[in-house]
């Protein structure tokens, strides 16, 4: 009886441990990458972020907001990394140039408020046109 409940285990033990060594596809919780891990890897990740799998890039923000905020629960801290990934992959990623403009435009703005306060004495200069470069979508 003994003897069949060991090479049961044994059996249950290489079965698991096989099981471990599978490479699958997990998919970041929050920037959506997938990477090929072993099933034990994602176990590994996923227990020490609240049932999620993160990928490496996102597990490290993860951790530096629990590091900036320690009372933070480590599933605030997924989701608040979730959102900005989301709301990163809603602009930045699917319309480079829009927010590339936007960037632009106000770093523009902020160089002419600051040659405007600097300028503050100098005699004024009449400008119809804005200085603000246009960019061109069609390039
Ligand atoms: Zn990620």
């Amino acid at each position: 009886m003994s003897d069949v409940s060991s090479e049961i285990e044994k059996y249950i033990a290489l079965e698991s441990s096989t099981v471990d060594d599978q490479v699958m596809q997990a998919e970041c919780e929050c920037c959506g990458l997938k990477e090929d891990c072993t099933k034990g890897y994602i176990t590994i990740v996923k227990s020490c972020h609240c049932g999620k799998w993160v990928c490496g890039l996102c597990s490290e923000a993860v951790k530096e907001r629990l590091y900036r905020a320690p009372k933070t629960a480590i599933q605030d801290a997924v989701s608040f990394h979730r959102e900005f990934c989301q709301k990163f992959n809603s602009t930045i990623r699917l319309n480079p140039k829009l927010s590339l403009a936007c960037a632009m435009r106000d770093i523009a703005k902020r160089s002419h408020e600051y040659r405007s306060s600097k300028n503050l004495s100098a005699p004024k200069i009449d400008r119809s046109t804005s200085c603000v470069p246009k960019i061109d979508f069609k390039h």
